[in-house]
């Protein structure tokens, strides 16, 4: 019906992150690779044929894709709801959830202290 492009969150929209199959080197495009002297900003997809993982020497092809790393997981317009909380990464969030976990089970056990 429509001409617009399909919405992606701004984790989509971040550049990806490749991990080495091989030494779990992740080649992370923010950061670039000093080794082989690839500025910072290079898309994984820029880096010539030639690339190889700075640590072991694998090919390009052995590298996946895990995504990106410290991008917002929901869509832009929805960052401001949510009491600031859409706008945490995916970790960040397993923290907060996992962290008042954590601090209930501290919490429940204490019970057990009072007489
Ligand atoms: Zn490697």
């Amino acid at each position: 019906m429509s001409d617009r492009p399909p919405e992606l969150t701004l984790a989509d929209q971040a550049p990806a992150n490749y991990e080495c199959r091989s030494c779990g080197y992740v080649y992370d495009p923010s950061k670039g690779d000093s080794k082989t002297n690839t500025p910072a900003g290079t898309p994984f997809e820029e880096l010539p044929e030639t690339w190889r993982c700075p640590v072991c020497g694998v090919r390009r092809s052995q590298f996946i894709n895990i995504g990106a790393k410290d991008a917002p997981s929901g869509f832009q317009e929805n960052l401001s709801y949510g009491f600031g909380v859409n706008r945490l990464t995916p970790a960040q969030k397993n923290i907060l959830i996992f962290g008042a976990l954590a601090l209930g089970f501290v919490f429940f056990i204490s019970l057990y202290g009072l007489n």
